[in-house]
């Protein structure tokens, strides 16, 4: 058996896990505008795994309150053609685009979606880019929850389209995403509804982390390694196209789980993947200090936010782990979506791309025989316009 709670990740205060947890609330009362989050939670776990585990044994919901809507399990794909051109031949991909509503963010929305419905809560509020949208959208409408959604105007048209389709109700800001953020958390006061928003709801980096956890077993079938009755095996190098931090945050905190578990001696060295135009981690990482004045412009509109919520965990993170950042342009960008679909017939939305990109920038600085993993967290189709413009712009 296993014991889950919540630990805030600067003064290490312990919580239940309830519904009106989000931040801790000494750390919280230092928060001021323009700044990532203060007091994030994360997931404390204690106990140990049984010998034939799975990944449910290490989440905080239990398994019968997950929706019926097959999120995770997505593949690790071999890419013959660009392993050849770039002489890596244990690089791999994790195809998060092949989750249910085609992006990543599916993993928190099923741990969201799973503590609702346990604490018998019917409405979900979201504040979103697009992709945390359309997927806390899906998911809950496979759980038959009610999904209210605050999203900028300029968001990608297939992304409103999606949790339309899905049955949300949709609210379109007319200003950016930390607009619809904060309109989203009025709302959720008034309305008593479970905020999704990424960070601030900690089940949001805690459902991210299974990507690690199935990266982990993936390898491990791959190369035939075994740990005690485990099959598993933590790559070198991963490459995480990074906005606010939460994937990051959520692909360290499974590595990290793996490591108490016993299951693995060391935390994979993680690549933050920013573009030039939303580079506030990384921009963190290398002056010590957030800047206050952000202003995001990227084709990645995934990875595009002017305050990164997750920021003050990521950094932390990428800082205790030896992690590093880089910077990619909207045209390397571009160039490496193009390059994905022609080698690999993956077509991946800018975002996920800019894992390539990223990997591409910085190959030199890594021993070849390396095993790098790039995560790709979304799918092609979902901005047919930045698509477009990588055809005019670059060569194949
Ligand atoms: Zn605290």
């Amino acid at each position: 058996m296993m014991d889950f709670f919540y630990r805030c990740i600067e003064c290490g205060k312990q919580f239940d896990i309830t519904p009106d947890r989000m931040v801790c609330p000494s750390c919280s009362e230092k928060q001021k505008k323009d700044e990532p989050l203060k007091g994030v939670l994360e997931v404390g776990i204690e106990g140990r795994l049984k010998k034939e585990w799975d990944i449910f044994d290490l989440l905080p919901v239990e398994k019968k309150y997950f929706p019926p809507i097959p999120v995770g399990n997505t593949p690790l794909w071999e890419p013959e053609n660009l392993r050849k051109e770039t002489g890596f031949e244990r690089l791999y991909i994790k195809d998060d685009s092949l989750n249910p509503t085609a992006s990543l963010k599916d993993r928190a929305s099923y741990l969201v979606a799973a503590f609702a419905l346990r604490e018998k809560i019917k409405d979900i509020t979201v504040a979103s880019t697009g992709n945390a949208a359309s997927s806390m959208a899906g998911v809950g409408a496979a759980g038959g929850l009610n999904i209210k959604i605050f999203i900028p105007a300029s968001a990608p048209e297939a992304k409103r389209v999606q949790a339309l389709q899905y049955g949300a109700e949709v609210t379109e800001v007319d200003g950016n995403y930390d607009m619809a953020y904060d309109l989203s958390l009025e709302y959720t006061k008034k309305h008593g509804s479970l905020s999704r928003n990424t960070a601030y709801n900690p089940l949001t980096i805690e459902g991210k982390k299974t990507a690690a956890l199935e990266i982990f077993r993936q390898l491990g079938l791959t190369d035939g390694r075994t740990v005690g009755k485990t099959v598993g095996l933590a790559p070198d190098y991963v490459f995480v196209p990074t906005g606010d931090g939460v994937i990051l945050g959520g692909m360290y905190k499974g590595f990290e789980d793996l490591q108490r578990m016993g299951l693995v001696d060391r935390i994979p060295t993680m690549y933050a993947v920013q573009a030039t135009g939303s580079n506030a981690i990384s921009y963190a990482f290398r002056e010590g200090n957030f800047r206050p004045d952000y202003s995001s412009k990227t084709v990645a509109d995934s990875i595009a936010v002017d305050i990164p919520r997750n920021g003050y965990h990521a950094l932390k993170c990428l800082k205790k782990y030896d992690g590093r950042c880089v910077e990619v342009t909207d045209s390397e960008i571009l160039a490496a979506q193009r390059r994905l679909a022609s080698t690999s017939g993956l077509f991946a939305e800018p975002a996920a791309s800019s894992a390539l990109a990223g990997f591409l920038k910085t190959k030199d600085e890594i021993p070849p025989e390396s095993r790098v993993v790039l995560l790709i967290t979304g799918n092609g189709l979902k901005d047919i316009g930045a698509a477009l413009r990588g055809l005019s712009e670059t060569n194949p």
